[in-house]
């Protein structure tokens, strides 16, 4: 998501930047307070501990992140300066394992674009979520044959697959392989929610035959024409996570999608030079326990919280909070077979993957 700050929270926020203001100029103080944005963007690394989410997509922060590699046999990274490849364990092993299944699905592999900061909160630039370590954006272009070079991924421009007048996909550039990429994302439960542009959401109401179950899971927003993003929901060992609301149980493809191709959700912003939600937080506008996690030592190195097929995940579970749920991957590569693994033969002796806990 990263076209559209919430417009509900800005009363909120300048309400809430008035009163530092005014307690900063009472104090004669001279500097306002540090830029929520700033202090995580300035965070290279994630901080060790188990993994958890705090806050909202829009509104927290995570610890216990692990980062994408830059590479896989059926992924790269895209814009990897950006330092935007981290995520809640589940996030990561679930991106891998998309990348495998899209490509034996006929995709020939993930461009990853961003997922979220070593310790998530809000980003200098971009997106409003992407905070909690649990949205990954995913480009529509597949990957290329040969590999790009890191000044590739830094330049090469994206596809846009909507036609911005008619908002409708361009013909030409859609293909079955589209779908099945989507298709695939929804299909794993722990995704509760797809963002595209409003033209793809109606190419897919407008096309998909036999099982339309997986359209509720596709919702519409401006943006998201040349990447999908993809949302997971509050894992085990989050109990500060705060859920999204369920997405209703139709397809979608009524009244909800019409209304994007009517006149209203394309005029112009009336106020576009207001400040965004996520440059103006501070650290009282996260839930405490970001304090925390922003001010936590560094990870040992990049290495010890690079996902690898289970042991980094291990890793970031490897001191779970003594109340939290002993598993906090639900779908991590723990549990999947070594021979399935895309970072096969990687065997993990001496970590030990935790497991649920008896009559969890
Ligand atoms: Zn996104």
């Amino acid at each position: 998501m990263n076209l559209r700050s919430l417009p509900e929270r800005k009363p909120f926020l300048t309400a809430a930047l008035a009163l530092v203001t005014l307690a900063a100029l009472a104090a004669g103080a001279i500097s306002a307070e540090p830029r929520a944005k700033d202090l995580f963007g300035a965070r290279k690394l994630p901080a060790v501990a188990a993994a958890q989410s705090f806050g909202f997509y829009s509104k927290g922060c995570f610890a216990g992140g692990v980062a994408l590699p830059m590479d896989g046999p059926t992924w790269e990274v895209m814009r990897p300066s950006r330092n935007r490849r981290w995520g809640h364990p589940a996030m990561i092993a679930l991106i891998e394992k998309l990348s495998r299944d899209a490509q034996a699905d006929g995709w020939p592999g993930l461009l990853v674009g961003d997922v979220s900061q070593p310790r998530g909160g809000p980003m200098t630039t971009g997106h409003a979520s992407h905070q909690i370590g649990l949205d990954a954006d995913i480009w529509l272009t597949p990957m290329p044959k040969r590999p790009l070079t890191m000044a590739q991924r830094e330049s090469m421009s994206a596809t846009l697959m909507v036609d911005e007048k008619t908002h409708l996909v361009k013909e030409a550039l859609w293909t079955p392989q589209h779908t099945r990429l989507l298709k695939r994302a929804a299909s794993y439960p722990e995704v509760e929610r797809i963002l595209v542009n409003p033209g793809i959401k109606k190419k897919l109401c407008d096309t998909v035959t036999g099982d339309r179950s997986w359209l509720r899971k596709i919702r519409p927003f401006w943006g998201h024409d040349y990447h999908f993003h993809m949302r997971i929901g509050c894992q085990p060992g989050s109990p500060f996570c705060k859920a999204q609301e369920t997405t209703p149980d139709d397809d979608g493809c009524g009244k909800p999608l019409a209304w994007w191709f009517t006149e209203e959700p394309w005029r112009p912003n009336k106020n576009p030079d207001a400040p965004k939600a996520r440059d103006l937080m501070t650290m009282a506008n996260l839930p405490k326990q970001c304090q925390g996690v922003v001010d936590a030592p560094d990870a040992p190195s990049l290495e010890a919280v690079t996902y690898r097929g289970g042991s980094a995940a291990a890793i970031a579970v490897a001191e779970p909070a003594p109340d939290a749920p002993a598993e906090t991957i639900s779908s991590g590569a723990g549990s999947m077979p070594a021979a399935a693994n895309a970072f096969a033969p990687t065997p993990k002796i001496g970590i030990p993957v935790p497991r649920p806990r008896p009559g969890n």
